[in-house]
């Protein structure tokens, strides 16, 4: 079974497609994280953000891997953890450049069908209800002002121990800033799938985004 959740930036994503995966005992997927650590991996070797051929080829040697350490879901570019390196504002304000190369989209793309056919996934990101998995059981589309999400950023940044000097509002223009790059790429731009049902979630707590989410899995279920 599959479920796809898309949206916008800070939007709330990864926070409930995590409890539900934990609920189903499905794997969560963090699309993001892959385009993320594509950048990371670009920038560790000094190439240009545009350079799709130089990407893809320090891709292939350091390879970008999901892995389980005490029940939590980390990444590794090579045998290196960077789960935590790719969340920093630097890598946020470049991944729109990295993920709207052609090729990158192909690698990551066909690397998220690879794991979505092996086993029940919870998948987050921009394109998986229109792109990725045009077929899920359930699409989801989360939306919230970018004044709640900057906040939820702020929290995520002391939360994580990530150390920032940004302000509210400057947090607020980079969230605006890659929702229009992601929204405006050519290929697999950020988008509700006509089927996708939309969340407005700035005044909800997670648990009532968790809720709503898993009523419609449960509506999906009924159906098959
Ligand atoms: O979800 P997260 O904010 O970590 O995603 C980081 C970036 O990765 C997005 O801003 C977008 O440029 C890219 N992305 C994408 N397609 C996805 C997931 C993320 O282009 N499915």
């Amino acid at each position: 079974m599959q479920i796809a959740i898309d949206g916008p930036a800070s939007a709330g994503k990864s926070t409930v497609a995590k409890i539900i995966a934990h609920k189903l005992n499905f794997t969560y997927i963090d699309t993001g994280a892959m385009y993320r650590a594509s950048t990371w991996i670009a920038r560790e070797n000094n190439i240009d953000y545009g350079d799709e051929r130089g990407i893809l080829t320090a891709i292939d040697q350091e390879k970008i891997e999901f892995r389980f350490k005490n029940g939590q879901q980390k990444i590794y570019a090579g045998n290196k953890d960077i789960t935590q390196e790719i969340r920093t504002p630097d890598i946020s304000a470049n991944v729109s450049q990295v993920s709207a190369l052609a090729g990158i989209r192909e690698k990551m793309v066909s690397l998220q069908r690879q794991m979505a056919g092996e086993m029940n996934v919870v998948m987050d990101g921009r394109d998986i209800g229109t792109t990725v998995l045009p077929n899920a059981a359930v699409k989801i589309f989360l939306v919230a002002s970018v004044h709640s999400r900057a906040e939820r950023r702020m929290i995520d940044f002391k939360e994580r121990g990530i150390k920032t000097n940004q302000s509210l509002e400057e947090i607020e223009h980079d969230i605006s800033e890659r929702d229009y790059k992601d929204s405006h790429r050519k290929i697999s731009p950020l988008k509700k799938a006509q089927d996708a049902i939309e969340i407005d979630t700035t005044s909800m707590s997670v648990d009532q985004v968790v809720n709503v989410i898993l009523s419609e899995i449960k509506k999906s279920q009924k159906k098959l």
